[in-house]
This record gives structure tokens, sequence and C-alpha cells, in this order.
């Protein structure tokens, strides 16, 4: 595995303010390295588990999937795409209607007025094309760094950081590569431990384990072959 040089990756290896220090047992460079290779033999090549046709796809499922299953949102989408097929179609909806297209996916009132809100930035300021960086996304209304993240590196390939949805928080404490809580403090975490090159990929690996194995209730550790590297106090082995 290659060591990380990229200047900018290097720029945002120090620990966020306030964040408690990364550089616990847990992230030695060298279990790092195995961590990253056991997830490369479980999961070689896994992506998101959202069903997307282009980028504006899966910036409006990612939006939806908040608080909600990927499998919920696949269902809702697949009529929904068929129907609004365009930024512009989501952007001038009626706010009734698309609620009621996407009520199952919980919390619709306010996710319909962020993808239609993103819909409308998206067309009146980007031209109709989903943005390509960082800052230009985090201005389209119910959009974080968590789905920026999704967006970048799932539909562009583009790492500019490391996606950090629930599956992530619980797996980065469990398996000691952070000791914090917070989503961004995390992120910065593992931005300092995983090398740039591996961001996308180690994302939705770890995304797929905590779904098959490491479940927040009753991880089955028997079955998990990072078992060896984990020492998380509630390991089931
Ligand atoms: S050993 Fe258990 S707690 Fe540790 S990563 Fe594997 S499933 Fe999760």
């Amino acid at each position: 595995m290659k060591k990380q040089k990229n200047k900018s990756t290097k720029s945002s290896a120090r620990p966020a303010k306030g964040s408690k220090s990364s550089s616990l047992a847990g992230a030695d460079p060298k279990r790092v390295r195995a961590i990253l290779q056991k997830l490369d033999e479980a999961y070689p090549s896994v992506t998101c588990a959202l069903h997307y046709d282009n980028a504006f796809q899966l910036l409006i499922a990612t939006i939806l999937s908040a608080q909600c299953t990927d499998e919920r949102v696949n269902q809702v989408t697949k009529t929904l795409f068929a129907k609004y097929r365009t930024p512009q179609d989501f952007a001038y909806a009626t706010p009734s209607e698309i609620e009621q297209d996407i009520r199952p996916t919980g919390f619709f009132r306010n996710k319909a007025k962020s993808i239609m809100g993103a819909g409308k930035k998206i067309v009146e300021e980007f031209g109709g094309e989903v943005p390509r960086t960082m800052d230009q996304l985090l201005t389209l209304p119910g959009v974080a760094r968590k789905t920026a993240n999704v967006v970048l590196g799932t539909a562009f390939g583009i790492a500019v950081g490391v996606v950090v949805d629930t599956h992530v928080i619980r797996l980065s404490n469990r398996l000691g590569l952070s000791r914090n809580s917070d989503p961004k403090k995390i992120e910065q975490d593992l931005m300092q431990i995983i090398p740039r090159e591996k961001w996308i990929l180690f994302t939705h690996q770890i995304i797929w384990h905590g779904r098959k194995i490491c479940r927040a209730r009753k991880p089955n550790c028997a079955e998990c072959t990072l078992e060896h590297l984990c020492k998380a106090k509630d390991k089931t082995v």
C-alpha cells in the first residue's frame, strides 16, 4: 500500500479543532493497513446500495436516505425518477404532490423542500448540472458533508473526504480508528489515517460490513474477518 504523499491530503490531516487525538493505538499504520487489506478481501468491489442513473438522481436518493433504509428509498425512487426526470421537474413540481410521492421515506415535508430547493438551485445557478466541488454542493438545500461526499465520491470519483454515516461512526469507534463521536471529527480522523486513494472504496466497504456483520445490536463477531484486529468493548466473541 502506498504511503500518503498528496499535499492536499496532508493539509487535511490535522485533527479538527476540539477533536480527540487520533494518535490512538488503533490508528497504528500497520494495523490500519491490515484492516484495509481484510476489507479489500471481503468486499473487493462494493459500491453504493442506492439506485441511480446519474449524479442528480444520486443526490436526490441520498437526501431521501436520511433516517430511512436504502431499500425503502430504492422503492420510492423507482417511481419518483420515472415521474420527475430532470432537475427542472423537481424544481417546479407541486410541493404537496412531491410530498406524497416521497412520503414513505419519512420526514417528507422537509425532504420535499430540500429536493425541490436543490433542483431549483441546480437549474438556476449551476446550469442544470450537479456541481463538482464540496463548497458548491454545500450550498444546496439539504446537503451536508455526508451527502456531498457520497455524490462527489460515488457519482464523480472525486475524493475530497470520507462519507461518515451511522455505520461509519459505529465501526470507526469499534475498530479504534477514531475516539470521536462527531461525524466531522471522525471524518478528519479517517482522512488522516486512510490513504486518499482508498477513501471512496473504504466508505462503501465499512458500510457493507456494518450492515452485514458489525451490526449496531449484536455484532456477528464470530463471522468477522476483522475480529483479530478489533478490541471493541461490545464484541460478542
Ligand atoms: S469483531 Fe465484532 S465488533 Fe469488531 S468489527 Fe468485527 S463484528 Fe464489529
